[in-house]
């Protein structure tokens, strides 16, 4: 055996998703890995309906409620299938006239959009397509259908580094959320909203967890002929979302990163801290000679900041130096090139204020 104790070294991960978790977290996590509080096992290894877990699961809900003031008429689901599955539990449970409106804001809305349309008359009723989803269209006064179920929207476009400030009028539909990206960044009025929903990998927890927050009423057996049991938001509503073994380690930690944001007080002082960050990468980015957002400015996420330098070449001799200075994962989707800085709440601020300093070196050692 190695006698030396290993230093551990960590990297600024700016990952899109699955991405940082609180360090905190983490080590916790680890300490209670072999034997968790005394049961002599690992929560992996603990049964979905033992004592235990039974405790961790209850506790996560209720901490969840207490951070996002969830009003007693909805309900808290942990599910699986990734945001994505998602996409058609939406349609096949809430498309009763069969007709639903979408905004389609980037790739992830229009996924559901597209899996929609397999349901029912799926409406495109706004869209940033024209300008590469690099903002949020007027959502004020919208062709709306008049039997539409529901409006959908992501709120924050983890590809474009786009968020919906203030909520589209929906013109009293129910009003559908992707909240993926930005789920626990700040405070919402969670009675704005029919179903809130993210896949936690992106601020919460580790891939496998998807929270759906959805109104009671729109939990029926009233769904669209042939859905599976397993994709019945009723299915899980009722038996509280241990229907069939649930994705308990993911919970496990999602339930601890509730605890973290509550000691670090809370949503109103996650969006501070949050807004803090956003402006050091925003402020240098909108003064800086090399770098530029490719965002509107108004509809800036808070979450993940795209950047470019207008040249290929120097964004990937960009990415390759940052990595090998400790900034990982900051390349930008496949699917748009150039740079994206995702700062979730569990980003330090040392993190981006690192990341600026490390940019304006590279930018005296690029321009002329
Ligand atoms: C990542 C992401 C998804 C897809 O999530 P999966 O869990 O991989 O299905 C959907 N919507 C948004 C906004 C995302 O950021």
């Amino acid at each position: 055996m190695d006698e030396e104790e290993k230093e551990v070294s960590r990297v600024y991960n700016f990952s899109a998703g699955p991405a940082v978790l609180p360090e905190e977290v983490l080590k916790e996590a680890a300490e209670e890995m072999l034997d968790y509080r005394g049961t002599g096992m690992s929560v992996m290894e603990m049964s979905h309906r033992s004592k235990a877990y039974e405790a961790i699961i209850r506790e996560a809900e209720a901490d969840l409620r207490d951070l996002m003031n969830i009003p007693d008429n909805y309900r808290v689901l942990f599910l699986q299938g990734g945001a994505s599955q998602q996409f058609a539990m939406i349609p096949m449970n809430l498309m009763k006239n069969k007709v639903a409106d979408y905004i389609v804001t980037g790739q992830w809305a229009k996924k559901a959009y597209q899996e929609a349309c397999i349901y029912g008359k799926a409406n495109k009723i706004a869209s940033s397509e024209d300008q590469t989803f690099s903002y949020i269209p007027d959502c004020s006064d919208l062709p709306v259908s008049e039997d539409a179920d529901y409006v959908y929207i992501c709120e924050n476009n983890t590809i474009y580094g786009t968020k919906f400030k203030t909520l589209p009028n929906t013109k009293g539909k129910t009003l559908v959320a992707d909240v993926s990206s930005c789920f626990l960044s700040e405070p919402v009025d969670v009675t704005r909203y029919g179903v809130i929903y993210g896949g936690v990998q992106k601020n919460i927890g580790p891939a496998g967890v998807v929270i759906v927050i959805i109104r009671e009423d729109l939990i029926t057996e009233d769904v669209l002929p042939g859905t599976p049991t397993m994709l019945k938001y009723k299915t899980h509503a009722d038996n509280g979302s241990m229907y069939n073994t649930p994705p308990a380690y993911g919970i496990y930690i999602c339930g601890k990163v509730f605890k973290w944001i509550k000691k670090q007080g809370g949503l109103e002082a996650m969006k501070a801290l949050n807004e803090k960050k956003a402006a050091i990468l925003y402020d240098f980015l909108d003064g800086s000679r090399l770098f530029k957002g490719t965002v509107r400015k108004e509809d800036r996420s808070l979450m993940n900041v795209p950047f470019v330098t207008g040249d290929e070449e120097l964004d990937a001799k960009f990415v390759k130096e940052a990595r090998a200075a400790g900034f990982e994962n900051l390349k930008g989707h496949r699917t748009v090139g150039g740079m994206r800085a995702s700062i979730y709440n569990a980003m330090p601020i040392e993190g981006v204020e690192k990341l600026v300093e490390f940019m304006k070196k590279f930018e005296a050692e690029n321009m002329e």
